[in-house]
């Protein structure tokens, strides 16, 4: 989790008389061709006017610089994948020994205190597109998934089946169709061509007949 960011109204380190008042305003940023705003949280003091961020509100304003980077990029944004992770019941450090990327990778990224590289992003995206992609991933680390994430897997798997099913049904029925359908043509071309060689067999025997 992260740790929550606090203010305190702070006597001012710059004239040691005034309170620093915490402020939040949005800056305008630019990330990869792409314009936006970002809202940076400082402080102001109520005496001289310095303007000055603490450490919480200097990780803060990386955090929200961060995220607008992903955003850029059009990479998964750090609520998203703790949105995913929550989803298939995943601890962190057990979706970081999944997908890679370092012990506390997870909760960097969902924090959005870094940006996670374009092949985890793809991976990530794999995998919520389709949730078994999870069993095989675990299955090439040699891992075991939580049972509580399999039965997510495993349920999804059956409504896929569930939703796919009369397709398929649909598909084998075309499919038996065009057979009988072809089946009853070449049938009829067996007959036709049945008639032919009769008709040409009674051809041959009346000229043996009436050249005898
Ligand atoms: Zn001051």
């Amino acid at each position: 989790m992260n740790p929550p960011l606090q203010t305190q109204n702070d006597t001012c380190p710059a004239c040691g008389q005034g309170n620093l008042m915490p402020q939040t305003q949005q800056n305008p940023v630019s990330h990869a061709g792409h314009h936006g705003s970002v809202a940076m949280q400082f402080s102001v003091c109520d005496h001289c006017g310095s303007e000055l961020a603490d450490t919480a509100q200097a990780l803060a304003n990386k955090r929200a610089m961060q995220a607008f980077k992903k955003q850029a990029e059009g990479l998964l944004g750090g609520a998203e994948i703790r949105t995913y992770r929550k989803h298939m019941k995943l601890r962190q450090d057990t979706a970081a020994a999944l997908f890679g990327g370092g012990k506390v990778a997870f909760s960097r990224y969902e924090s959005d205190d870094i940006i996670q590289s374009t092949a985890m992003d793809s991976l990530l995206r794999l995998c919520m597109a389709m949730p078994t992609n999870l069993s095989k991933l675990a299955s090439l680390k040699g891992l075991q998934l939580p049972p509580e994430t399999r039965n997510i897997v495993n349920s999804h798997s059956r409504d896929q089946f569930i939703k796919l099913a009369p397709l398929v049904q649909k598909i084998l029925d075309q499919e038996l169709t065009e057979k009988r359908k072809h089946s009853a043509q070449s049938a009829s071309n067996d007959s036709s061509l049945g008639a032919y060689s009769q008709a040409g067999k009674t051809v041959e025997t009346s000229r043996w007949e009436r050249a005898a």
